[in-house]
């Protein structure tokens, strides 16, 4: 049996590290989310020498607090022909990793609670389904048969049956060990503290156990992802939401698909439980970076407001005095927090509880098994950024994937390593090129869900 770790955070399938460090690698990659792990698979499935440093974990952050939804439903049109690869790679993950990262296809259903969002789902479904996809509307009691003991009366529901569910606690660490056995190297608690730059393109990193030339760098580094490239004088508007979640014991439901009521969704676990948490609920701390990028910001705020809390607590100071771009030869904010370990949101939690037990009342006395919360990095218009960046040669960021890069993860990272080796990607790049934040483009933000 691998051995599992178990920290505050969900428990994750670990991952055998490298010791020493190479001297250089063609591609050095920070951070070993989903977004890392897949790149290096991919580059060096094609014989690239490629280096991942993780400051923690191998999914230790986001890549492992998710909900584990892969869809296509109720997506940003622009995310739809990657998502698509998505689907095709996760089709096939469990043998392309040789394990199970818990993929089933098991269709998303997104009810539509009011007769606005049915009609709001209905556009979705006809511009969707003029690049392929096919989703569509489904009435009350057909939801209700996938549903067993739904009491809420609902409008309909947006369903793809084409969508899916992975494990966040296995999948990430299972295509790691992949990308190893093809020649990835991967270091874990290794922290890199900053990027190396020469005669105006990156070198390197250096990182807590010494540098590593490297001809390009990948910044995968999630909601850390800004600051990185802040050491760079490359300025990346990103925020971060939290967002609360808990698991349950297994319990005989009898529902597969995954499903959003808007004030709860859930998920079925490899383990028999559920992951149950409220898509209309987040909550944003107030930092230095709200203000910094305030302007960008603003338009999301005004579309997503219900139901985004903002607090100002303690976390303002602590990044405003701690939250740096590293420095080579000193200990940086990054080893100081090896994994992002925020508390769960518990008056969320509760209300989540409250709402499910009252829908179907299976889940009233169930009790919670676990309960976390993840930091999601947030972009403006709510898309990634999969891109080179011009002003720096060699530099690649992939970060930003506001909320829904599990799903979209192994096709995100088959582009990165598309871009690193200088090929033609599967699908179009451009919705998620870096300079959209200053070439003039209005940042839309699109909601359908
Ligand atoms: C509660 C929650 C629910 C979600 N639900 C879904 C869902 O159902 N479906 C979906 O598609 N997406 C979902 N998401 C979003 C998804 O989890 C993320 O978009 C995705 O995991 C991002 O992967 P990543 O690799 O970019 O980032 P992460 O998984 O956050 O990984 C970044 C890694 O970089 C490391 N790192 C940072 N700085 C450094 C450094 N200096 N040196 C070395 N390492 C460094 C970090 O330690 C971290 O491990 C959800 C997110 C949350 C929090």
């Amino acid at each position: 049996m691998p051995a599992i770790l178990s920290s505050s955070g969900p428990e994750i399938l670990a991952v055998q590290s490298t010791n020493s460090l190479p001297a250089a690698v063609d591609v050095a990659i920070i951070g070993g989310g989903i977004i890392g792990v897949s790149t290096a698979f991919w580059l060096a499935s094609r014989n690239v020498s490629v280096a991942l440093f993780e400051k923690g974990k191998i999914a230790g952050e986001q890549s492992s607090r998710n909900w584990g939804w892969c869809r296509l439903t109720g997506r940003d049109l622009r995310e739809l022909p990657l998502m698509l690869r998505a689907h095709e790679l996760w089709r096939g993950m469990n043998e392309l990793v040789e394990g199970d990262t818990g993929y089933r296809n098991c269709g998303i259903v997104y009810a539509s609670n009011t007769p606005e969002a049915r009609e709001r789902h209905l556009r979705w479904i006809a511009k969707a389904g003029s690049l392929g996809i096919e989703s569509r509307m489904i009435e009350p009691d057909e939801v209700a048969a996938m549903t067993p003991g739904l009491t809420r009366p609902i409008a309909g529901a947006l369903f793809t049956p084409a969508d899916g569910r992975a494990e966040p606690q296995r999948a990430t660490s299972l295509i790691a060990e992949a990308a190893i056995r093809k020649g990835a190297k991967i270091f874990q608690d290794c922290a890199v503290r900053a990027i190396d730059v020469a005669a105006g393109r990156v070198s390197g990193v250096a990182t807590e156990r010494g540098r590593v030339g490297a001809g390009a760098v990948i910044v995968a580094g999630g909601a850390w992802s800004r600051l990185l490239l802040q050491g760079v004088g490359v300025r990346l508007p990103q925020l971060k939401v939290l967002s609360s979640v808990y698991r349950t014991k297994p319990i005989d439901a009898g529902i597969e698909p995954c499903m959003s009521f808007s004030d709860f969704a859930l998920r079925k676990r490899l383990d028999g439980g559920y992951t149950v948490a409220s898509s209309a609920e987040n909550v944003a701390e107030i930092v230095p970076d709200t203000l910094r990028f305030f302007r960008e910001f603003l338009p999301a705020y005004l579309v997503e407001r219900k139901g985004m809390t903002l607090r100002l607590g303690r976390a303002f100071i602590d990044e405003a005095l701690r939250w740096r771009p590293g420095e080579p030869d000193r200990p940086s904010i990054y080893e100081a927090v090896r994994i992002l370990d925020p508390k769960p949101d518990t008056a969320t939690l509760a209300r989540v509880k409250q709402a499910i037990g009252a829908a179907i009342p299976s889940f009233r006395d169930v009790p919670v098994a676990q309960s976390w919360a993840g930091m999601i990095d947030t972009t403006p218009d709510a898309i990634p950024v999969i891109s080179s960046v011009e002003s720096m040669p060699g530099l690649i960021v992939g970060a930003g994937f506001s909320g829904h890069g599990f799903g979209i993860g192994p096709a995100a990272g088959e582009m990165l390593a598309d871009l690193a080796m200088g090929r033609k990607p599967a699908s179009d790049p451009y919705p998620f090129r870096f300079s959209r934040f200053t070439d003039g483009e209005r940042l839309d933000l699109q909601t359908w869900l």
